[in-house]
This record gives structure tokens, C-alpha cells and sequence, in this order.
């Protein structure tokens, strides 16, 4: 069954907040971010966690979304990603050299740019920018819009993308990808799924945090679904290529 009331939820808390912060503001710097850019979670150590109000999703995505429930959904987090595209947009310099000294500050060698949310284009500049300023930092995640996909793939050599489907995506932008030569990722949701050969990744689907059992492990699953060891910094496998 298709649930799309986890991604309006999520949608309608960040709406609140983000109208909520912007009444509360005497300049734009109150909502500068100056706490850390980059958050921490289990799997891929750091990420860079957007807002969901870009995101362009499939229902089967906006059903099943990973950042509308738990931890990522808290008003803390939120607002975190809030403050985060805010400062993106409008203190680009001050972004850039804040995030540059906390990756270099971490010894990071790669950084995931998705951990939450899709890409806005101006979001995507700004890790390019950076990601020219680092090249020896591989910076990597998904999407699910074309015009991120064609900002990213083949921009700089420490640039990675994967483009992320399921069996809702439309037609339109399957062509589109293949037309591309994309890497996809697929959202793995039911056992009936026809996914494709060629798919890179696949991720067995969770709801509310717990990962469906009734899915089958497929050799393209990612290896952290149910072996929790695995971190993608030891994996390597959505930026080695
Ligand atoms: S396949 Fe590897 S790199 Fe990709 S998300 Fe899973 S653990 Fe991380």
C-alpha cells in the first residue's frame, strides 16, 4: 500500500518551523547557521542533511521516505536543515570556507551530500564549489531529480551521483536516465518489484525505522541493511567509481 502521509507530515512540520524562524528574524544573520554543518548518524559517519521541501518525490518514495520519521524529523534537526539551506543561499562565502574547515577539520575523504532531503540547484553549486576547493574528498549521494543528476554527473572527478528509483517512477524519467547512462539506485518495496539488471544499489525498504523482513536479500543490496558493522566509509561502494 501507498502511504504518502509520512513526507506531507514531515512537509507540514518543516513549512511551520521555517515560516516560524523567518517571523523571528531581525536580520538574515539570526538565521546563520554556527553550529556544525555536518551531522553525524551510525552508517555514513557524516552527511550534509538538506531540507525535504526540494525533493521531487515518487509516491512509493514519499510513502516510505527515511528522513520523515525518527531522530531526522525532531524540530532540532529540522531546523538544522533549514538554517543550513538559508546559509547556503545567502552567506555563500561564509559557507564554503565553514564547511571546508570542518571537513578538513574531521580528516574526512568523503562526505555524503544527501543524507536527508534532495538537492536544491543552488545547494548543488555550493558542493561543487567546495568539492573543487577538496578534491581529494569525494563527495557523494542521490537524487531524484534530473536537473541535480545533470548538475552533478560528470562535473568534477570527486563528484559522485546516483540517481534513485522504484517501481513508481515514471516512464519519462527512466528514459531520461538511460538516455544519461545514470548509476541508479532502486527503493526496494515489494517482491513483486521488477527491478532492472543493471540497477548499482538497491535498498530494502524500512517503515518507521525497521527494515521489512518479508523483502529477500538481493546480491545488489546494500550491505549495511542488515549488517549493521558495515559503514559506507569501509563499503565505499555508491562513491567508487
Ligand atoms: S552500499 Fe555501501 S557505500 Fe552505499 S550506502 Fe550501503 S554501505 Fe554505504
Amino acid at each position: 500500500m501507498i502511504e504518502t502521509n509520512l513526507f506531507k507530515r514531515r512537509l507540514t512540520k518543516e513549512k511551520v518551523l521555517l515560516k516560524e524562524m523567518l517571523e523571528g528574524l531581525d536580520s538574515l544573520d539570526t538565521m546563520k547557521l554556527r553550529t556544525n554543518f555536518l551531522s553525524n548518524n551510525s552508517k555514513t559517519d557524516w552527511s550534509l542533511n538538506f531540507p525535504i521541501h526540494n525533493c521531487y518525490p515518487t509516491p512509493l518514495c514519499s510513502g516510505n521516505c527515511y528522513a520523515c520519521s525518527g531522530p531526522i524529523t525532531f524540530k532540532n534537526s529540522i531546523k538544522k536543515s533549514l538554517k543550513l539551506e538559508h546559509t547556503i543561499e545567502n552567506h555563500q562565502e561564509y559557507a564554503l570556507l565553514k564547511l571546508v574547515d570542518e571537513i578538513t577539520r574531521h580528516k574526512l575523504t568523503n562526505l555524503r551530500y544527501s543524507g536527508g532531503g534532495d538537492l536544491s540547484e543552488n545547494s548543488a553549486s555550493f558542493i561543487l564549489a567546495v568539492a573543487a576547493r577538496l578534491p581529494n574528498v569525494i563527495f557523494w549521494g542521490f537524487t531524484r531529480k534530473i536537473s541535480i543528476a545533470k548538475l552533478l554527473h560528470n562535473s568534477l572527478p570527486n563528484i559522485k551521483a546516483i540517481f534513485s528509483i522504484d517501481s513508481s517512477t515514471t516512464e519519462k524519467t527512466l528514459n531520461e536516465i538511460y538516455a544519461n547512462n545514470w548509476k541508479t539506485a532502486w527503493l526496494y518495496t515489494s517482491q513483486d518489484d521488477e527491478i532492472p539488471d543493471d540497477i548499482y544499489i538497491t535498498f530494502a525498504n524500512h517503515k518507521n525505522g525497521r527494515l521489512d523482513n518479508t523483502l529477500p536479500t538481493l546480491t545488489s543490496e546494500c550491505p549495511a541493511i542488515r549488517n549493521h558493522d558495515v559503514k559506507c566509509d569501509s563499503c565505499r561502494h555508491c562513491f567508487n567509481f
